[in-house]
């Protein structure tokens, strides 16, 4: 008798059972109907400046070089490539006048959601999307992901900067303009928590980063993907996702604050790339993706962002939502090797 297997996480306490069994394909998820967001009149596209917030970034177009401002009250930038505004329903927002920790922290279990929301349009294009848009493009999204972290992480009561993508209404994206969104944090949420305790562990045991390690190993093993001179992409062994990827600079980083210039248009590509083969193999699927990083100077040593691809093929029920385990269809493997098969072909 063969069982399937139920494999944990590399360093969280979360477990999955990977339908080794009676698995499915890529090619099984491909013919889902995906819904579309309705159509109106979309704020994000331009012309709409002034149903927005003033923008707090916008990248500008001038001659051949590119200048970064911000709106005002009274004047609305036009000609953006890049626009970064306040969300209209935040989950977090800045305080008014300074603010200390005693005030946010009310007790062991309430915060006040004090922190930043914002939505970062990547590009005028309304369709514009990883897989299909320019890498010259992609490269201004990446600078001002890094732009935005760099200011929020600043800010004294900001111990976390979340930087995700939603696309496709199943996924949660409620605008189908291509934009991707910022959160800060007053405290460093649960998975990513778990990721810099156990690397902490990790590093005090070994002297050395456990993420360095794992990249070792997955770049030869059957869940690679993708390997250029700056990054690696692979499935991870204990993928809760179908078609779940994560992409990892090859240098030691703990957040894209210290990626060097020299890594962004690789990493533009790279997503490009990944994201064009999920496309055509499960026909544009929803998904979400998020980037973990860190930014307190002391996890430096041991904590390597990356970024996490979650497509959104299978609907967690019961057991997920009940237990915190849960069941994939698609062993990693299948995935890896679709991806990979997929991404040489394009290149
Ligand atoms: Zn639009
Ligand atoms: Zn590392
Ligand atoms: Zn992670």
């Amino acid at each position: 008798m063969s069982f399937n297997e139920f494999r944990k996480d590399y360093l969280l306490d979360r477990w999955v059972v990977i339908a080794t069994e009676r698995g499915r394909r890529p090619t099984d998820f491909a013919k889902q109907e995906r819904q579309q967001s309705k159509a109106g009149v979309c704020p994000l596209c331009p012309g709409n400046e002034h149903m927005t917030p003033p923008a707090v970034l916008v990248y500008l177009q001038s001659g051949k070089r590119m200048k970064k401002d911000k709106d005002t009250n009274d004047h609305r930038h036009k000609n953006w490539l890049i626009r970064v505004i306040p969300n209209l329903y935040p989950a977090f927002s800045p305080p008014k006048d300074k603010i200390s920790k005693k005030q946010i922290v009310k007790t062991e279990n309430l915060f006040l959601a004090v922190g930043h929301h914002e939505v970062l349009v990547e590009s005028p294009a309304h369709d514009d999307h990883p897989a299909n848009t320019s890498i010259p493009q992609l490269v201004h999204v990446l600078n001002a992901y890094v732009d935005r972290l760099r200011e929020l992480s600043k800010k004294p009561y900001v111990q976390y900067v979340s930087i995700f993508r939603n696309h496709g209404l199943e996924a949660g994206a409620s605008l189908s303009h291509a934009h991707s969104q910022i959160i800060t944090t007053p405290r460093v949420p649960g998975i990513v928590k778990e990721e810099v305790a156990a690397s902490k562990k990790f590093w005090k045991q070994n002297r050395k980063c456990v993420f360095c390690d794992i990249i070792e190993k997955e770049r030869n093993g059957p869940r690679f993907i993708l390997e250029n001179p700056k990054f690696v992409v692979f499935a991870p062994y204990a993928s809760i996702n179908p078609m779940e990827f994560w992409i990892f600079p090859k240098k030691h980083e703990p957040s894209l604050l210290e990626m060097s210039p020299s890594e962004v248009k690789p990493l533009a590509e790279t997503m490009k790339t990944c994201f064009r083969s999920l496309k055509t193999l499960v026909n544009d699927p929803p998904y979400n993706f998020g980037f973990h990083l860190a930014i307190n100077k002391e996890a430096a040593a041991y904590y390597h962002w990356h970024l996490e691809v979650y497509p959104r093929l299978a609907i967690w029920a019961g057991f997920e939502k009940s237990t915190g385990a849960y069941i994939n269809t698609i062993t990693p493997e299948t995935a890896a090797e679709s991806l990979r098969t997929d991404v040489n072909k394009s290149q």
